[in-house]
């Protein structure tokens, strides 16, 4: 260990984390990034497969996303929100509802994905009570989901690992067994089946719509739960039954808006408008911490009346709207229209596909392949056949992650899951150092 890996372990207590693995594996000190790549203090680069946990677009020290930071640092850095505004938060308003599904025209600010979740879930839940339908107060989520890490965001989350110790704290949420396309019930495939498992969140919803607010969904992708891509029938089924029974559908895009699934946001695979949509990561392309709750008239409407008869939504983060963020988010936009992003990205993704079924399918491990646009995963399984999974105490995907690293290239898996989440900078030959290592590591893990 080096003094800096001694000092960042005497203070720092890193996120998502088990502080004793750094006994035997210490921080990796980053100083400087260029594209796609990192770079650590003894100068030994790591492909960014995973775009520093899905925030990044454009790559690492990005020339245009750095001179509008300086532009906008030479102006404002930062004002209170309340009663004052800017025009980088102006433009950014504007385009985003311009850009987002259908009906979304109003625009909340907050500082990182949880809050955006936590504003999604305060506003439906005071929008029923201002409506009068006062008992609609909980809200539904599937199996698997994962909507960021406070409390209100966990208690709509359904990953254990992550909310099970807190559960004596978090409110009363209807959980509903959502899509498993790989292990699918009906022995369906995703790109044909009609959402059959549809079926659970019809029978929850219609034996408790009086008391349902709001459905919280990661569309097309479930992140954490290990890039679970599911049918856009379901989504579809959803927004019908959330109309017909009067319940918000609260899209949760943080980690697939902005072009990662191929569309500039998830839901234009289904077609749909949500009620609620919430944005974050991609939003300033790596940068800073900003986040977007999107509503449709009809929410703010019922909030807009006199101060006195206490309807107003009186969230509010320090940062809210910071300026620079703001600046950031703007000069991402300019770049999907100027560089033509998602068409580009499109022969990017199939090249990921064709390199990941040349190198990866053969290995025995590998149960399924999953992509949808600049997401390619691949779960790892001790039998394809039964497709049985490898126990979590194995942690297979963590000592493959630790080889890979070796090797420079960046993948943190969830659980056995190994994925590819790109900034979409990536050029063809790193496309294949990124799938060849990933091969290398796997073969060298399982000693094939
Ligand atoms: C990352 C993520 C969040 C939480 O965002 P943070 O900025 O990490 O709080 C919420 N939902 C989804 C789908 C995410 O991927």
């Amino acid at each position: 260990m080096n003094l800096l890996q001694i000092k960042d372990l005497r203070y720092i207590w890193h996120p998502c984390s088990q502080m004793k693995d750094y006994e035997d594996f210490p921080p990796i000190i980053i100083e400087r990034g260029e594209g796609v790549f990192l770079y650590d203090t003894e100068g030994k680069r790591y492909l960014d497969a995973i775009s520093s946990w899905w925030v990044n677009l454009f790559g690492h020290n990005n020339k245009r996303i750095n001179r509008a930071i300086k532009n906008q640092i030479e102006k404002l850095e930062h004002v209170i929100f309340a009663n004052f505004s800017h025009k980088p938060a102006i433009e950014l308003a504007e385009r985003i509802v311009n850009i987002t599904p259908e009906g979304l025209n109003k625009v909340f600010f907050a500082d990182n994905g949880s809050s955006a979740i936590e504003v999604a879930l305060k506003l439906s839940f005071q929008y029923f009570q201002q409506i009068g339908k006062i008992k609609k107060t909980k809200f539904a989520a599937i199996t698997n989901a994962y909507h960021g890490e406070t409390l209100g965001a966990l208690s709509v989350g359904n990953i254990d690992l992550y909310s099970k110790i807190y559960k004596p704290l978090l409110l009363n949420t209807f959980k509903v067994e959502g899509p498993d396309c790989y292990r699918c019930k009906y022995n369906l495939s995703r790109e044909t089946c009609s959402a059959e498992c549809f079926e659970h969140m019809e029978k929850t919803i219609i034996e408790h719509h009086e008391e349902i607010a709001g459905i919280v969904i990661e569309p097309m992708v479930q992140g954490a739960a290990g890039m679970k891509i599911y049918s856009s029938v379901y989504l579809k089924k959803l927004r019908e039954i959330c109309d017909e029974y009067d319940i918000h559908l609260i899209a949760d895009e943080i980690a697939v808006g902005f072009g990662r699934t191929g569309k500039m946001f998830a839901c234009e695979h289904a077609g749909i408008s949500p009620d609620i949509m919430c944005l974050s990561k991609g939003l300033t392309a790596g940068y800073l911490p900003l986040s977007l709750t999107l509503m449709t008239d009809k929410i703010y409407e019922a909030f807009y009346d006199e101060y006195t008869t206490l309807k107003a939504f009186l969230h509010s983060h320090s940062y809210t709207g910071n300026p620079i963020s703001c600046a950031v988010a703007c000069e991402t936009l300019n770049i999907f229209e100027e560089e033509s992003i998602i068409e580009k990205n499109e022969i990017k993704s199939e090249l990921i596909n064709e390199k990941v079924k040349e190198l990866l399918l053969d290995i025995p491990y590998v149960g399924e392949f999953r992509q949808i646009g600049m997401i390619g995963a691949i779960e790892l399984v001790k039998d394809k056949d039964t497709k049985e999974s490898f126990d979590w105490r194995e942690r297979v995907g963590y000592k493959i992650y630790k080889i890979a690293l070796k090797y420079g290239v960046l993948l943190r898996p969830l659980g056995n899951v190994i994925y590819f989440m790109p900034p979409y900078v990536i050029n063809d030959e790193q496309i294949e150092l990124m799938v060849n290592v990933a091969r290398k590591a796997i073969k060298e893990y399982f000693g094939l």
